[in-house]
């Protein structure tokens, strides 16, 4: 992994993905599976402060596979080179990643 764009692309997900599993541990505690909480858009643009609005569910849909992560639309176009987008959901889109990018 030599490319610093991928490095940059990578880390910044890994951060924003360990903010957003805080912000699901504090909305379990409401038990409210319906209900859109504000995630982070996990998308690479350094000055990115977008609120993506997932319910439970759907973070835990993202968040089942390691390779996945999800920005606000139009900000999937960030992730290249390194990933695809998989999913165009309600107000959100999801990415994959390569896994050898993901795990560094
Ligand atoms: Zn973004």
């Amino acid at each position: 992994m030599s490319d610093t764009t991928e490095e940059r692309i990578v880390n910044n997900n890994l951060t924003f993905r360990q903010a957003n599993e805080r912000i699901r541990s504090k909305a379990e505690e409401w038990d409210a599976p319906f209900d859109r909480f504000p995630f982070l858009c996990e998308c690479p643009w350094p000055d990115c402060v977008q609120i993506v609005r997932l319910t439970i569910r759907e973070y835990a849909a993202v968040r089942a596979n390691p390779t996945h992560f999800f920005t606000a639309p139009g900000h999937e176009a960030a992730e290249e080179p390194v990933g695809r987008v998989v999913g165009s959901e309600d107000g959100y889109v999801v990415v994959e990643k390569d896994q050898t990018a993901v795990e560094g």
